[in-house]
C-alpha cells in the first residue's frame, strides 16, 4: 500500500469523530466561566478576559472560514436539523406531513452523492446550449430573463421586488447592480501586490471553470480575460458599499419608457416576458450609472464576449450542486483561496443549509415546534417591551434633540413592530415540485419558485407578517421599510438567551441584540426612514447636525482599530453597526435594571451581577478568525471585528468601567466617551 494512503488512513483514525445527526440541541450556558481568561486584566483587554478560554478551546474547524459563538451555535442547529430531516425521511409515508415529505425528499436527493456524481455536468447542458445558440446581442435579454429565474444576481444585474421608498405600502420592481464574481467591486480596482495576486487567482479560477464547462484550454484562458474585462468595467460603474449605505443613493423612480431610452441595447420587453415579471409603468433603478455602463458594454462588446460571460456565471452559480469536480473547483477559490478554509464542508452540512434556504419555513416549522416553547417566546416578548420602553425614556431624556425631531422619533419607535421566533402564518410551498433523485432540478425549481414569489408581490399590498430569515437562523435584523425587528428562534436559545441562568447575562447578550436591532431604525441609514418606513426626512437641520457630530465621534474611534495586516476598520461602512452596538447595550442595561427592579441580585461564579451583564454581552462575540477571511470582510462586512465590537464598545460605557473598577484612560475607558442615543 502506498505511504500516502496509509497516512490518509492514520489521519482519518486520529481525526475528529465523524459527524452524526443530533437528537437534541446541545446545551451551552449563557455565561460560561470556562470561556473566560482570568489571567487577563478586564481593564486592559476585556475581549480577551471574557473570551480567552473560548478562543483556546475552539480552534477553527478546517471546513470553516472562521469560528465564533454564533457560527458554532448555527452549526449545532444544523446538526439538529439533520436529525429532524433524517427522521422525516424515515417516517412511513402516511404519517408524514406535507412539509416533512417535501423537506425529506429534497434532503435525500441532495445526500445521494452517487446520483449527483453520475449526472456530472448534464444539468448545465440545456442552458449552455441556449447560450451557444445566441445569434445576436439583442436576443440576450430574453435568455437572461429566463436564467435570472434560477441564477443569482451575479449575472449582469439584479432584478427583483422591494417596498417602495416613497410609499412603503407598495411593492415595486427593483433593478440593481450586480454582474460580479468577486465579493466586492473594490477587489477589481484596488492597487497593490495582494490585490493583483487575488485577481490572478480569480482569473485562473474562471478559466478552470470554463474548462470544466467544456471549453478547450485556449478558449477558457481567453474567456477568463474577457470575463475580467467585463466585470472590471461593471465594478468601476458600481457604487461602493459606503455609498450604498445612504438610501437616497439607491432610489431612482424610473418610468419604463425612460429605462428603455437609457438602455437602448437591452430589450426590456423580452426580458420581462421571459422572467415572468409583471409589466409596470415605472420601477426603481437603484444604480442608473451602473445600468448605463452595462448597456454601453452590450453595445460595444462582441457577442462572443457575452456568451463566455454568461457561461461563466451559469457555471459559477450552479457548480455547488453539480458533481465533485465542480464542487471542489468552486470551493478551491471561494472557500480556500478567498476565505482560508482548509476543506470543503461535509455534504450533510451543505444539504441542510440548502434545505434551510429553499424550504426554510417548512423545515423551520418543525424546528420551532421542537425547541421554541411559548414560555420562551413570552420571555423574549417581555424583554423586547422593556428594551422599547428604555428607548422611549432615552429619547425623552436626550439633551441634544429639539421637540419636533423628538416627537417624530417617538412616533417611529411607537410604530415599530417586532416579530419573535417564527411567522404567524407559514409560507406555502404547495406549488413547488420536489422530485426524488433530481437534486439539480430541485434546486433550480426552488430558486425559480422563490424568484416568482418575489416578483409576484409587485403591485400587491405588503405582507407585514413576512420574514426575511428562517426560524433556526442564529441572527436577527431590522427592516427599515417595514419598520420592524425580527428575532428568529435560533437567536433566542442558549447560549445567547438562557432561561436557566440569572437575567444579567441574557440581558447583556440577547437584550443588547434586541437593542441593537431597534437602534438600526435610528442609525445613520435607518434614521432616513420615517415611522411608516418611507424615505422621508423627519429631522430638523440642527438635530441632523447634532446626530452627525455624535456619529463622527464613533467613526473616528473605530477608524483607528486594525482588522488584519495594515488594514484598519472602514468605519464609514461599519458606522450603523457600531452605533447600534453602543446604544443597544445601553438600552439592554436600562431594560435589565427595570426587569430586576426591587430584587436583591447575588454574585455568581465570582462575578457581581453587573460584571455578569457585561461578560454575558461579550461572550456572544467570542471568535477565532483567519486572515484570508478578515481581508474579505474588511471590504464587505458592515460589522467591525468581534474584538472591537466588545472593546471599542465597552470603552464608551461608564457602567462598564465602574463594574470592573477600571481607572479612567485607555485602552478600556475613553477620556471622552462617544454617545449618540
Ligand atoms: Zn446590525
Amino acid at each position: 500500500m502506498p505511504l500516502s494512503v496509509l497516512l490518509g488512513l492514520a489521519l482519518l483514525a486520529a481525526g475528529r469523530p465523524a459527524d452524526r445527526p443530533f437528537t437534541e440541541l446541545p446545551y451551552t450556558p449563557g455565561l460560561d466561566p470556562s470561556a473566560m481568561d482570568g489571567t487577563v486584566d478586564p481593564c486592559l483587554d476585556f475581549y480577551a478576559y471574557a473570551c480567552g478560554g473560548w478562543q483556546r478551546r475552539n480552534p477553527i474547524p478546517p471546513d470553516q472560514p472562521g469560528w465564533s459563538v454564533y457560527g458554532k451555535t448555527a452549526t449545532e442547529n444544523r446538526q439538529f436539523l439533520w436529525g429532524l430531516l433524517e427522521r422525516a425521511a424515515a417516517k412511513p409515508g402516511a404519517e408524514r406531513t406535507p412539509e416533512e415529505r417535501k423537506v425529506g425528499a429534497y434532503f435525500a436527493s441532495c445526500m445521494d452523492q452517487q446520483v449527483v456524481e453520475r449526472a456530472g455536468a448534464r444539468p448545465l447542458r440545456d442552458d449552455l446550449a441556449a447560450i451557444d445558440r445566441l445569434a445576436r446581442t439583442e436576443d440576450l435579454a430574453r435568455l437572461l430573463g429566463r436564467l435570472h429565474l434560477s441564477v443569482d444576481a451575479g449575472m449582469l444585474f439584479g432584478f427583483g421586488s422591494e417596498q417602495s421608498f416613497e410609499d412603503s405600502e407598495q411593492v415595486v420592481t427593483w433593478v440593481t447592480a450586480g454582474g460580479l464574481g468577486l465579493p466586492d467591486r473594490d477587489q477589481y480596482l484596488a492597487e497593490g501586490a495582494r490585490a493583483r495576486a487575488l485577481r490572478k487567482a480569480y482569473r485562473a479560477h474562471v478559466a478552470r471553470m470554463l474548462r470544466l464547462s467544456g471549453l478547450d484550454a485556449g478558449a477558457a484562458a481567453g474567456g477568463a480575460e474577457t470575463v475580467m474585462r467585463l466585470e472590471t468595467a461593471l465594478a468601476r460603474a458600481s457604487l461602493t458599499r459606503v455609498e450604498k449605505r445612504d438610501p437616497r443613493n439607491l432610489w431612482h423612480r424610473t418610468p419604463a419608457a425612460d429605462l428603455a431610452r437609457a438602455t437602448p441595447s437591452f430589450r426590456w420587453g423580452d426580458y420581462l416576458e421571459a422572467a415572468t415579471a409583471p409589466k409596470a409603468e415605472w420601477l426603481n433603478v437603484s444604480e442608473p450609472a451602473f445600468l448605463a455602463e452595462a448597456d454601453r458594454l452590450l453595445g460595444s462588446e462582441p457577442l462572443a464576449a457575452w456568451k463566455v460571460y454568461l457561461r461563466w456565471h451559469l457555471v459559477r452559480s450552479r457548480a455547488p450542486y453539480l458533481s465533485r469536480r465542480f464542487q471542489e473547483a468552486s470551493f478551491d477559490f471561494y472557500g480556500r483561496e478567498l476565505r482560508g478554509a482548509k476543506e470543503i464542508q461535509p455534504r450533510w452540512k451543505r444539504c441542510v443549509a440548502w434545505v434551510d434556504r429553499d424550504l426554510g419555513e417548512a423545515l423551520g416549522r418543525i424546528f420551532a415546534e421542537r425547541v421554541f416553547p411559548p414560555a420562551v417566546k413570552a420571555d423574549a416578548e417581555r424583554m423586547v417591551r422593556l428594551v422599547q420602553a428604555a428607548m422611549r425614556d432615552r429619547i425623552d431624556r436626550l439633551d441634544w434633540m429639539g421637540p419636533e425631531t423628538r416627537k417624530a422619533a417617538q412616533a417611529k419607535l411607537a410604530a415599530m413592530r417586532n416579530k419573535i421566533g417564527y411567522p404567524d402564518r407559514w409560507r406555502d410551498y404547495g406549488a413547488l415540485e420536489i422530485r426524488n433523485g433530481d437534486f439539480a432540478g430541485n434546486v433550480e425549481r426552488s430558486l425559480a419558485f422563490e424568484t416568482r414569489r418575489q416578483l409576484g408581490k409587485i403591485g400587491k399590498p405588503v405582507d407585514r407578517g413576512e420574514w426575511g430569515m428562517t426560524p433556526p437562523t442564529v441572527n436577527a435584523y431590522y427592516n427599515a421599510s417595514m419598520n420592524d425587528m425580527n428575532f428568529p428562534a435560533g437567536v433566542l436559545l442558549p447560549p445567547l438567551w438562557d432561561p436557566r441562568l440569572d437575567l444579567a447575562p441574557g440581558y447583556g447578550n440577547t437584550g443588547a441584540t434586541v437593542g441593537h436591532e431597534l437602534v438600526h431604525g435610528f442609525d445613520d441609514e435607518g434614521r432616513r426612514f420615517d415611522a411608516r418606513g418611507n424615505l422621508h426626512d423627519w429631522w430638523t437641520e440642527a438635530d441632523a447636525a447634532e446626530f452627525e457630530k455624535r456619529a463622527r465621534c464613533i467613526s473616528d474611534q473605530y477608524a483607528a482599530y486594525p482588522v488584519v495586516d495594515d488594514v484598519k476598520i472602514n468605519s464609514k461602512l461599519t458606522l450603523g453597526e457600531d452605533i447600534a452596538d453602543l446604544a443597544g447595550l445601553l438600552l439592554a442595561w436600562d431594560a435589565w435594571k427595570a426587569a430586576t427592579a426591587g430584587q436583591v441580585l447575588e454574585p455568581r461564579d465570582g462575578l457581581t451581577p453587573e460584571q455578569r451583564f457585561f461578560v454575558g454581552n461579550a461572550q456572544w462575540a467570542c471568535a477565532n478568525e483567519r486572515p484570508e477571511d478578515l481581508r474579505v470582510r474588511a471590504l464587505t462586512d458592515p460589522h467591525s471585528p468581534p474584538r472591537w465590537r466588545v472593546n471599542g464598545l465597552m470603552a464608551n460605557v461608564p457602567e462598564f468601567a465602574s463594574a470592573f473598577a477600571c481607572r479612567p484612560g485607555p485602552p478600556m475607558v475613553r477620556d471622552a466617551v462617544c454617545k449618540v442615543w
